[in-house]
């Protein structure tokens, strides 16, 4: 922001930013996640990303939560439009935080939880924001993987679930 838009005083760019004149607070808030482990045995679903960033990228189903959306609809809601398959959540997985360059949010909080596929399923990829999908086995993951600074620990923590042996 370049003027508080409370009083109309020369501003900083940068958030949080807190008005010298009227005193106004902006704030720079996270923005919640949440996504879905889809698990069929000891495969886990995952998506090829067809936008920025991280496009060619292997990805967890999910996306942002709705302003009023809980995180375990918003994951339900991902892994349909993104997958076209219906999901019944199992447990919560864990909250991650991803930093963004968007300098009017803060960090996103990642909420996942693990799911299992709800009667006949047939994945079909969105074609715009996801160009395949694929079941992985947890032991045999592709290699490019979006969002490494969070996704690959998400998916360490369901692959010690998955094999408590080692
Ligand atoms: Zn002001």
């Amino acid at each position: 922001m370049n003027f508080c838009s409370n009083c109309g005083a020369p501003a900083n760019k940068e958030l949080p930013y807190k008005c010298s004149q009227c005193h106004t607070e902006f704030w720079r808030n996270p923005r919640c996640c949440a996504g879905a482990l889809v698990l069929d045995k000891n495969k886990v679903l995952m998506v090829k990303r067809l936008i920025a960033p991280w496009d060619g990228f292997w990805d967890i189903p999910g996306g942002y939560c709705e302003w009023n959306e809980h995180p375990k609809d918003c994951a339900i809601r991902e892994v349909f439009e993104e997958t076209g398959i219906k999901v019944k959540l199992k447990e919560y997985h864990g909250i991650w935080m991803e930093p963004t360059d968007h300098s009017d949010y803060g960090e996103n909080v990642c909420v996942y939880y693990t799911a299992e596929p709800m009667g006949d399923f047939f994945a079909l990829p969105d074609g715009i924001e996801i160009g395949q999908v694929k079941w992985f086995d947890i032991n045999h993951l592709p290699e490019k993987i979006a969002f490494p600074s969070h996704i690959p620990d998400v998916l360490k923590r369901l692959s010690d679930e998955l094999n408590p042996s080692n």
